[in-house]
């Protein structure tokens, strides 16, 4: 019985063919092949493809990404609800229109992907514009 290297669960095999090659090859369950994945994302994360990836201090991973222009808000994430953030490092202020919930980090990667911004309401993103860099996305 193959178990994931990262968990130590073992392997449930019953995706598509293709999905259960790749876990086999890697030696990761479909949830730490997934994280793995953020991950790449986390630590190349920058606007580059027009995305970042951040974690929040609830551990809550959130791609943002650029809006279209013109796009309905139903074809945004959370409905094109606006999220408020502050990164933790440079105090810089982002906000973003399409923000896309890409789950929690599970404890064992909790070590690598790390809290990178804060979650805030409207009224401390405003208070605090007045003397913070803002990044709109
Ligand atoms: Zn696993």
């Amino acid at each position: 019985m193959t178990q994931c290297k990262e968990c130590g669960n073992k392997l449930d095999l019953h995706y598509g063919e293709e999905t259960n090659n790749l876990l086999l090859s890697k030696k990761l369950c479909f949830t730490c092949e997934y994280f793995a994945n953020v991950l790449t994302r986390y630590i190349n994360g920058n606007l580059g493809d027009d995305k970042l990836t951040i974690v929040d201090e609830k551990y809550h991973v959130f791609v943002l990404c650029r809006t279209p222009n013109n796009a309905p808000n139903h074809f945004l994430g959370y409905n094109g609800q606006q999220f408020y953030f502050q990164h933790n490092q440079t105090g810089t202020l982002i906000t973003c229109g399409n923000v896309w919930d890409n789950g929690t980090v599970p404890q064992h990667y909790r070590n690598r992907l790390k809290p990178t911004c804060t979650q805030l309401y409207k009224e401390e993103f405003d208070t605090l514009k007045k003397n913070h860099k803002v990044l709109s996305i």
